[in-house]
């Protein structure tokens, strides 16, 4: 079964790693950001699920496995709502606000890498498959590239998806200081990759793949941990 050859991967790297880890990653955050949230469900699915609950989903089973590694951890949003501030009066000003105090949480860390969560859609139903994203800082294309391949050889052998540049108008990997990935998990514009991102074998498969990848990468890489700018 692949999601327990994968488990068995991620405990063996982390019994090997884990050491090494904790000097390398001194200081180092993994910044999780479950993409939009409260008043924003993002894309939804043909079967009428929010992406914002997608990504919580995935984004909160990646700060527990985090949290079970070792590995320091935060997240730009606690909770599925978010409280906004009360002069914030119409949903462009709250969704403006909310992505104003996740940069600000983001860019409050002193070393750290940045990992968003969200969830793709496309007119063509049959389009599927993880694909990955990355900004122009130090490090955040080997992360996403390494992803990318990871997500593909586990997930959708098919691919040939290979890691892009972030969409400038994307403001939270745009004007973030660290390394920046964002991860479109799945496309739930197709019927059955929807269905499978609803279920939690698959939500902990694609966690154990982000968390395995990014533990691969801060050990090989762990210069990219201190590159705030
Ligand atoms: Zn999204």
């Amino acid at each position: 079964m692949r999601l327990r050859s994968v488990l068995a991967g991620l405990l063996l790297a982390a019994l090997f790693l884990a050491a090494p880890v904790q000097a390398a990653g001194e200081g180092g955050v993994l910044i999780l950001d479950p993409g939009h949230g409260g008043e924003d469900g993002g894309a939804v699915s043909v079967d009428g699920t929010p992406e914002a609950a997608l990504n919580w989903e995935i984004a909160s089973r990646c700060r527990d496995l985090a949290w079970f590694l070792g590995l320091p951890v935060v997240m730009t949003r606690d909770d599925y709502d978010i409280n906004y501030p009360q002069e914030a009066e119409t949903t462009r000003q709250r969704k403006a606000a909310d992505q104003k105090s996740r940069l600000a949480l983001v860019n409050s860390q002193e070393n750290g890498i940045l990992l968003s969560i969200h969830q793709n859609q496309f007119t063509a139903s049959s389009v599927s498959g993880p694909q990955v994203f990355y900004n122009p800082k130090n490090g955040a294309q080997d992360l996403a590239e390494r992803l990318q391949s990871l997500l593909n050889a586990q997930l959708a052998p098919e691919s040939r998806r290979v890691a892009a540049p972030i969409p400038e108008e994307i403001l939270l990997t745009r004007e973030s200081s660290h390394p920046a990935v964002l991860v479109e998990c799945g496309f739930l514009s197709n019927a059955s990759e929807a269905a499978l991102l609803r279920t939690p074998d698959y939500q902990l498969q694609l966690s154990l793949i982000l968390i395995g990848g990014y533990l691969q990468h801060i050990h090989l890489n762990p210069e990219d941990m201190d590159e705030g700018e």
